[in-house]
């Protein structure tokens, strides 16, 4: 198996795309075909454990890796870092309708399912290029991001990572858990600015030669572990497939039945990775893409039309707060069949703001997707409603999958037995989810985890109960243009 970029050419190794991130023409990593899950795989994989299937299934996609490496790759990344033995276990709701759990991992959300495993992705890959430097991971984020890559790199050997957040632009909470992280290897970093200006900064950073010169005689290199990398999107692939063997193993569906997905929509890699699932032979019904307010993927799926050019707007469901869906682009690839195709969608995106694909394209693009948003009313409706009726507690992303299915339902009439894909914990939109429930949530975000677990009875995860004891460790914060030397001085 190769890959090559979606905007044509550059054929790389597996573990060149995950060194590289990016294709050298600006287009995404793409396999040149996809394995194929036949149903004696299935049934092969059902007997195995998580860490079993990821080994198994990321092997498909990773000829240059051996079962051994695999093997100890998902040992330890799928290992006691998270507090459920299942790692992404199924939660039952009704006949119909279940929870894909993805957040107990460390740092209680989706973002760990990737972001545990690529560390070691990431530090083989290097050996098998022959790269002799160490690699500095530089992150720009808005809050889950920068900490779940904080807790993937942390004291993995040859790396380093620094984490740049904007002042005042993260929640409490998601401050506390960066700015409190172990490990030997780690830099923390506010920035006086919004989230574009960290952004920004990363970016120059990035695009600086005399940097990258001074860096490399040192012997470092910087690298990014942006949701765009083959080696972020891989592992994901992993747990539909996985909750769909769970599916039958609890009886709910009988192997080769058809299962639907929802899934909360924010750059598209998540859902991307159901779609490759789909496509191996998971037997995937509909790919439900679930939106908060920022809409433009539902417009999109039902129109065709890709226009960001629109309001933004900030929600309680902040992770999908995004009007660049970035990995869609892996997406129009395979539909168009076509590099050239995806690359003036891609040029027409960045030059006018907007594109509108073929008529072919939105035909294939509608037989896999439906589609649906939600206000954040809605999504508070849908907290309340399932933690009194069902005794179940949703985070404010999950609950825009589950408001979305159900006026899919409503809509369609097709009453496939659906996954909710829950991508965090409700304790980290405490103050949300209290109100949802109707409780108050006028105290500090460490204090309303205390209040939501007295409320409820839900103990807390671990990772965020006692957040408020931690010791902080980076205090410092930097104007933008002093960002570069915070990275020189990190790497000396
Ligand atoms: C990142 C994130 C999403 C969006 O996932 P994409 O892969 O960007 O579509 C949804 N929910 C939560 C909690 C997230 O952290």
């Amino acid at each position: 198996m190769k890959y090559f970029s979606t905007r044509s050419g550059f054929e790389a190794t597996a573990s060149e795309a995950i060194v590289r991130g990016l294709a050298p023409n600006g287009g995404l990593y793409v396999p040149n075909t996809l394995p194929g899950l036949t149903e004696d795989k299935l049934i092969a994989l059902e007997q195995m454990d998580y860490r079993g299937r990821a080994s198994e299934i990321m092997g498909m996609f990773l000829p240059e890796f051996t079962a051994e490496e695999l093997e100890r790759f998902a040992e330890s990344a799928y290992g006691e870092n998270f507090d459920d033995a299942k790692i992404a276990p199924v939660h039952v709701l009704d006949e119909n309708t279940s929870f894909l759990e993805l957040w107990h991992g460390p740092t209680c959300a989706f973002k760990d399912m990737a972001l545990q495993m690529l560390p070691h992705l990431l530090t083989a890959s290097l050996k098998k290029c022959g790269e002799q430097r160490k690699v500095c991971i530089l992150v720009a984020t808005s809050g889950d991001t920068g900490k779940a890559a904080l807790q993937g790199f942390a004291d993995v050997p040859d790396t380093k990572i620094l984490v740049f957040y904007p002042d005042g632009g993260v929640s409490d909470v998601q401050r506390l858990q960066m700015v409190t992280q172990t490990g030997d290897n780690v830099g923390v970093c506010a920035v006086k600015g919004n989230f574009d200006d960290a952004q920004t900064g990363v970016k120059k950073i990035f695009g600086d030669s005399a940097l990258a010169e001074t860096l490399s005689e040192r012997g470092w290199f910087l690298s990014s572990a942006n949701s765009i990398n083959w080696g972020r999107l891989l592992p994901q692939i992993v747990y539909y497939i996985s909750a769909y063997l769970d599916e039958v193993g609890a009886g709910r569906i009988r192997l080769g039945e058809k299962l639907n997905f929802v899934v909360p929509t924010g750059n598209f890699g998540n859902i991307l990775a159901g779609w490759y699932a789909k496509q191996m032979g998971l037997p995937v019904g509909r790919l439900i893409c679930a939106s908060n307010e920022n809409n433009v993927l539902t417009d999109f799926i039902r129109t065709g039309i890709y226009n960001k050019n629109r309001p933004f707007y900030l929600t309680a469901s902040p992770s999908m707060d995004i009007l660049v869906s970035s990995n869609l682009e892996r997406l129009l690839r395979s539909l168009s069949g076509s590099g050239e195709e995806t690359a003036e969608y891609m040029r027409a995106l960045r030059e006018d703001g907007q594109y509108t694909v073929s008529s072919a394209l939105l035909e294939k693009l509608q037989a896999e997707f439906s589609c649906g948003f939600c206000d954040d009313g809605q999504t508070r409706a849908a907290i309340g409603a399932v933690w009194s009726r069902h005794h179940y507690l949703m985070d404010t992303h999950t609950a825009v999958a589950y408001h979305v299915l159900q006026s899919y339902r409503a809509e369609s009439g097709d009453h496939t037995p659906a996954v909710v894909v829950s991508t965090a914990s409700p304790y980290k939109f405490c103050d949300h989810v209290l109100r949802a429930i109707g409780g108050s949530a006028d105290a500090p975000g460490v204090q309303l985890i205390d209040r939501l677990q007295a409320e409820t009875g839900v103990p807390a995860p671990k990772p965020l109960a006692g957040l408020g004891e931690r010791e902080v460790r980076f205090a410092d914060c930097v104007e933008k243009q002093e960002m570069r030397a915070a990275v020189d001085a990190f790497l000396r």
